[in-house]
Formats: structure tokens, C-alpha cells, sequence
């Protein structure tokens, strides 16, 4: 769908793994892997990457959907939306929009207000992440191949930054760290470099959002702040939030 192809390309650059992974799978689809497609061809998986932002998005999803037996959000924008959704387009007024950046031929594009996979069709699995992790991405086949649902970490990166012991940059600093509140993955990887994370991978179904809020009112941070960060990648209400 519409998206940076980020996720396509850490499959890709799954370097360690290809070679097996070509020999396990029979891909048949897959645009930037392949010139040679079969875009009809039913599918047992089809890994689906980018938001539902243009009236053929739609449509090629909905091919999709009848293709596969099994359908599985890849990357944030696939499973929340991702950046494109903080645009405003769901409330706001999509014309105006298109006008404000595009003129006056902006009216004539195909443009929706962008939507996460499962607000358009049924989806089976999610893999999060902006873009999503090597190693998730190898375990959601390795489970799929064997006939089992994949499993990924609802608890929050804080989980995962106080695994690696990493000072804690909301608490020490006030800074504002969505952490609390982002679905682990990562390894903590941004707060490992004493940056705050962004909430890059989405919601975390396991967050004690009433206690990370009081935390952050604790540091002065509004709540406001937090929310607006973290539609930055799920412009969907978070867990609580
Ligand atoms: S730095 Fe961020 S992710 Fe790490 S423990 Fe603190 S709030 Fe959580
Ligand atoms: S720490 Fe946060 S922003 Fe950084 S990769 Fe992980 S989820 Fe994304």
C-alpha cells in the first residue's frame, strides 16, 4: 500500500537468513524483489506493508484479502496507520488539504484519508515497527512455516530499556519518553542511545497507562504532549489514552 517500502526493505536486508528463507518460501509476489509477479495467484500469506491512503490501496487490498489465506500487517503504517494518518484527514477537511499542498490540481488526486489494514479488511497478524525488526520478522515466518500464530511482546520498551539497564530518561531527565506506553520490540533501541522514544511501534497492549500518566503529570509533562507524540505513529486513541 502507501508507505516508504522501509519494511520490504529489512526483509531484504535480512542477509544472515535469505538464503533460507528463499528456500522455505515460494514467493510469488513480491514487487521489489521481483520483476517476475503473479499479482493473481492465490497466496497462503500475503505480508501487507504501507496505509490504505488512495482509492486503489483499497481496492489492491481488497484483491489481496481475497488472494490470501492469511493476511499480516507489516510495519506501523500497515497495523496503525502510521505517519500519514497524523494528517489530520479523518476530522479535518481532505480538500482543503490536498489544495493546501497541491493547488489547484490537488483535488483531482486519488486521495483518501489514511487508514491502517484492518480498518478496510480482516487482518490475521500484525508485525509493528517503523520499521519493523529483523529478528521479528524471521520469528513470524519461522512460526508461521510451522503452522503456529506468531507471538510478540505486548508489554512496553520499558520493559526491554530496563533489561539493558539503560538510565532512565523520563524519570532522571523529565524527559518525554513514550516508553511507558509503546509496545516493546526494539530492544529499547533509542533510549539505549539516551534518545526518548518516539512510540515508534504503536501502542502496547500490556501498559499501565494510569500509572505511566501519573508518572509523566509527576514530571510536569501535560498529557496532551504525550498524545500528540504518540499519534505521530498511531493517531488512533492508545491504550487508555
Ligand atoms: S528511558 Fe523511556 S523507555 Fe527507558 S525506562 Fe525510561 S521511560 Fe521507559
Ligand atoms: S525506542 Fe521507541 S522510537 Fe525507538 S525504535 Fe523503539 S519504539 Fe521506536
Amino acid at each position: 500500500m502507501t508507505g516508504c517500502a522501509g519494511d520490504q526493505l529489512v526483509m531484504l536486508n535480512c542477509e544472515d537468513q535469505l538464503l533460507d528463507v528463499v528456500a522455505a518460501l515460494d514467493i510469488r509476489d513480491f514487487l521489489m524483489a521481483s520483476s517476475g509477479n503473479d499479482e493473481e495467484c492465490p497466496l497462503d500469506v500475503a505480508l501487507v506493508e504501507g496505509a490504505v491512503l488512495t482509492r486503489r490501496d483499497e481496492e489492491k487490498l481488497n484483491r489481496v484479502r481475497e488472494r490470501a489465506k492469511l493476511l499480516v500487517a507489516v510495519g506501523t503504517c500497515a497495523v496503525w496507520g502510521g505517519v500519514a494518518a497524523m494528517d489530520g484527514g479523518r476530522d479535518g477537511d481532505r480538500a482543503r488539504l490536498l489544495a493546501e499542498t497541491y493547488g489547484p490540481t490537488g483535488a483531482a488526486y486519488d486521495s483518501t484519508p489514511a487508514r491502517a489494514l484492518h480498518e478496510v479488511v480482516k487482518v490475521d497478524f500484525n508485525i509493528s515497527g517503523c520499521p519493523i525488526e529483523k529478528e521479528q520478522f524471521i520469528s513470524a515466518l519461522s512460526h508461521l512455516l510451522n503452522g503456529n500464530a506468531p507471538l510478540f511482546p505486548q508489554y512496553p520498551v520499558c520493559t526491554e530499556c530496563k533489561m539493558r539497564e539503560n538510565n532512565c530518561l523520563l524519570i532522571e531527565k523529565g524527559e518525554v519518553c513514550c516508553g511507558p506506553l509503546t509496545v516493546a520490540g526494539c530492544n529499547a533501541r533509542c533510549p539505549a542511545l539516551n534518545i526518548a522514544c518516539v512510540g515508534c511501534r504503536g501502542p502496547a497492549d500490556d501498559a499501565n497507562t494510569t500509572s505511566a500518566l501519573a508518572m509523566f503529570g509527576e514530571k510536569g509533562i501535560p498529557r496532551d504532549d504525550i498524545v500528540r507524540k504518540l499519534r505521530t505513529f498511531a493517531p488512533m486513541e492508545g491504550p487508555g489514552v
